[in-house]
Order: C-alpha cells, then structure tokens, then sequence
C-alpha cells in the first residue's frame, strides 16, 4: 500500500505527540490515592466517633482537611491546609487552623503515614473537629492507604533541602534540622520512670523498614497525667486501646509494649508527622531531644523564617526557581 502524504502527515504528527510525552517524563513524579478511602474511629479528644473521607487530589493540591461538620459554611470556612504555618494548638497534639479559626487537631499520626507513603496530594473530608486516633500509632493509616494504592501524577515531586543547620532550644528541649543527604531522624527522652527512661534513637526514613520499626508505635502517657486529663474533661477517647499507660515501673496495657523503646519510636513517628506540614518531603536531619509538638513547628517556622537556610529541589533533578514554591505550599519567602 502507498503512503499517501495525509499517512505521512498523520505519521508525523503521531512521532511528534511521542516525542512531547516523552519529554514530559517525570523523574519523581507526585502521587495522589488511586482511589477514595473511608476510615473511621473515636477521636481523642472528643470521644466521638469520628469518619473520615480520603480522597484524590492533583499535582500541586497538598495535603487540605475539610470540616464537613460545618456545613456548606464555604471552602475559607471549612477548609484547612495542612501547613506548618497554620498549626495552632500543640499542647496534646498537633492541631491545625485556618484564617478564620476552624481547627482540626490530632493530624500529626496521619500526616506521619502520609508522608511515609509518599502522599503528596490528598483531599481529606472529617466530620469533626479531630483525625480519629485509631490504636494511637499510624498502623492502622498506613494499612488503609497501601490496600487501596497509590497513582502517580505527571508533575515532579519537589522536595526541601535544609541548607545549615536551624536550632531551637527550651530550657532541656531542643530541636534541630541539619544539612545531610535523605532524610534521617534522631531522638532522645530521659523521663524519670523504670519504664521509660533514658531511650535513644537513630532512624532513617528510607529505610523499607522504618514504617514497621516507627509508624507501629503508639503514643503513651504516664497514670497520673492520663488520669488529671480525664478529670479535666480533656482525652475523653483515650484508653488503653489507644495509649500506653505507664504507672511507676508498670505498663498496663495487657499486651505490653510492641517496643522496649517504643516511647523513643514514637517521638519520631510525631516528628515526621509534625514535619510533613512543610509541605514537601525534607533533605537533612532532624535532631529532637525532649521536643514535643510545639518544638517540632517552631524548629519548622525558624527553618523557613530564614531563606538562606533551605532550597527548593525537583527530586533527582537540579533546585528550581522561586516561583514553584507557591504550588508546594511552602512560603515564598
Ligand atoms: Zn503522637
């Protein structure tokens, strides 16, 4: 058969549209749900029982939480990103605001998962005030979003190389973010405790095991704080399903610890959760010793509070410009 010029045409355009699909390729591409997701369980603070809406979202979206307790308020009402620069309250739990003051509180165990996934984009629906606590750990996160997969989106992941080292210090608790390559984690708590003690950490984020070693260990509190708060009217849903309960040299949850250190392990899941409200995965190390919630944003906002600290880089590729920074949802300056 003859090739007549419109195949010849036809053909060129057909190279041509490869061609510009091919150059679109993306190294390190930015990754959505392959699918919406429903989670539920009690929220700690409330007791309530709290649903929780997982869904798809594209390249550049974020990480946003959704009030869907408040109506059709509208979208400045309702919703929240999840950004460092909105955390508000950090005295039980990372919780998050926007300009007008909706709050959610209780990201950090989720933010943890979704950042050791690699979920870049996601649009989460709660009907509450608080991200249910599950069994006090990210497991039950990480087991959700894995069986339901992830997809990949065609815009390169950008990630936050620290650049010198930013540290923040009160009184004995200290956090800091340092210069390294990946991303690695160290931690240390000296609590006056049998059980607890003295534990130190040294985890590193890549590591195909450190969901299992990190994301596993669930938050815990000594008897006597655990029973003020109660009293208090405060943690109505914590219980030894969600929380290790440590009285003097005991532990009494029947099961015990997943952990000898499991207190330390979870020091680190709560930092990579606070952490992942940068907006983009972090290059260095971060350094926590006594540090709690409200060090872990502080070392965050004294990171991009110095422009000369931190860059912009497309994952195995060259630092970008300036202007891509308002699409992560990291300040411009
Ligand atoms: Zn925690």
């Amino acid at each position: 058969m003859r090739k007549t010029e419109f195949d010849t045409v036809m053909l060129e355009e057909a190279r041509a549209h490869r061609r510009e699909r091919q150059s679109r390729h993306v190294v390190c591409p930015q990754t959505t749900l392959s699918a919406p997701v429903v989670l539920e369980g009690v929220g700690l603070h409330t007791g309530r029982m709290i649903r929780m809406d997982l869904h798809p979202a594209g390249a550049g979206f974020g990480i946003v939480f959704r009030r869907t307790d408040l109506g059709n308020a509208g979208a400045e009402v309702t919703d929240i990103p999840a950004r460092y620069d909105h955390v508000g309250d950090t005295t039980l739990s990372t919780a998050i605001r926007n300009d007008v003051g909706t709050s959610i509180s209780t990201v950090e165990h989720l933010m943890a998962a979704l950042s050791a996934l690699r979920v870049d984009n996601a649009f989460i629906e709660v009907n509450g005030p608080e991200i249910p606590v599950m069994d006090g750990s990210s497991k039950e996160f990480i087991e959700t979003i894995e069986a339901i997969g992830l997809k990949t989106l065609n815009a390169p992941r950008r990630a936050v190389r620290i650049l010198k080292p930013v540290v923040v210090e009160d009184g004995l608790k200290r956090a800091a973010l340092l210069p390294g390559e990946g991303f690695r984690l160290a931690f240390e708590i000296d609590f006056d405790n049998q059980v607890i003690g003295h534990q130190v950490i040294e985890a590193d984020f890549n590591d195909p095991s450190f969901n299992d070693d990190i994301l596993n260990a669930r938050t815990f509190g000594m008897l006597k704080d655990v029973e003020a708060m109660w009293s208090a009217g405060l943690g109505l849903g914590g219980s030894l399903e969600n929380t290790i309960v440590v009285d003097g040299d005991r532990v009494l949850n029947d099961e015990g610890l997943r952990f000898d250190d499991e207190f330390v392990r979870h020091k680190v899941l709560d930092a990579v959760g606070d952490l992942a409200l940068a907006g983009a995965p972090l290059i260095g190390r971060y350094e926590g010793v006594r540090a709690g919630h409200a060090m872990n944003n502080r070392v965050l906002r004294a990171l991009f509070a110095d422009r000369s600290a931190w860059e912009l880089v497309e994952l195995g590729a060259a630092p970008v410009a300036a202007e891509g920074l308002r699409a992560m949802a990291v300040p411009a300056e």
